[in-house]
């Protein structure tokens, strides 16, 4: 069994302003990496467009029309501070949801065993009316609810290690308990949700870590906490929000993962879907604002992939 990569060029066309920390270049270092010799044996597809109706599924069907209706012609549009869409934005956000109900088909058929969605812009801050942090639409979960639209999927989980708490998927999972969300990310930090000692239900897991945590603390929160609850969870489909921007060497968080950590992380959610969930595990990108470690650890994470 092998492992796809579902990609499109057209993800490098969404331009938020110069300075953009969330830029084209992070989808181009992370390609260039995965052209080394040791990807080769990467399944290698096109991600396609998501339908509207796929978007609905998580997104108000309004918000969904009125950010389509509202990519320019030219010059860029904010839909918050740090939030905007460009003439090329309507492809590259169409096509970054394309890309995990593409891998969310793939596995599901067993065509591949998992896949990593190399895309941009990320979509974990996306609610369902609002777009916020860089993201438009809410990848990650528009796969999880085609997997149960179509597939009759019951139980789906969502592993987000991206530097920060990812508001919108947990938004959007929160009242349904065969929806699990669990994250770790750097407390406090943007966007002030998933806060310690916050009431939650079983199915939703924050596990927050102060700025300068590292490898041994994101460790064992997995070990402790995220493992123990993903499996009690049993999980019919594993997906990942796989944001690199933990990273020791990432300017926008304080935390101080390795590459090393990111396979390990990657290895143990994947031993989760071997016991649960028939291996099958869908990967999408989230953060990473480091060129280099962004290309590393994406890597090192695809290549967990590739060996699990
Ligand atoms: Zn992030």
């Amino acid at each position: 069994m092998t492992t796809a990569l579902i990609t499109h060029t057209a993800c490098l066309r969404h331009e938020p302003p110069p300075g953009h920390p969330e830029r084209p270049g992070r989808l181009q270092s992370i390609l260039t990496a995965l052209e080394a010799q040791e990807f080769r044996p990467l399944v290698r597809r096109e991600a396609p467009e998501a339908s509207v109706d796929a978007l609905s599924r998580v997104h108000d069907r309004e918000y969904v029309e009125e950010v389509l209706a509202a990519i320019p012609s030219r010059g860029i549009v904010h839909f918050d501070a740090d939030t905007s869409v460009s003439p090329g934005s309507r492809d590259a956000i169409l096509r970054a949801a394309g890309a995990v109900v593409e891998a969310v088909d793939m596995v599901m058929k067993g065509e591949v065993q998992n896949a990593f969605c190399a895309v941009r812009p990320p979509g974990h801050h996306a609610l369902p009316d609002r777009a916020m942090g860089f993201c438009l639409f809410n990848n990650v979960a528009v796969g999880a609810a085609h997997a149960r639209a179509v597939y009759g999927i019951n139980r789906v989980a969502v592993i987000d290690f991206d530097v920060h708490h990812g508001n919108g998927t947990e938004a959007m999972f929160f009242s349904d308990p065969a929806l699990f969300y669990g994250s770790t990310h750097q407390w406090p930090f943007y966007p002030g949700t998933g806060r310690p000692g916050e009431r939650r239900p079983d199915h939703i897991v924050d596990l927050p870590l102060p700025a300068g945590a590292g490898g041994p603390e994101f460790r064992s929160a997995f070990t402790d906490a995220m493992l123990p609850a993903l499996n009690a969870f049993r999980p019919d489909l594993v997906l990942i929000s796989a944001g690199f921007d933990a990273h020791q060497d990432d300017p926008l968080g304080q935390m101080r993962l390795t590459e090393a950590d990111y396979a390990w992380a990657t290895d143990m959610l994947c031993g989760v879907a071997a016991r649960h969930s028939a291996r099958r595990v869908v990967s999408t990108l989230e953060g990473g604002y480091d060129l280099d470690a962004l290309a590393r650890s994406a890597g090192a994470h695809v290549k967990a992939l590739m060996a699990a």
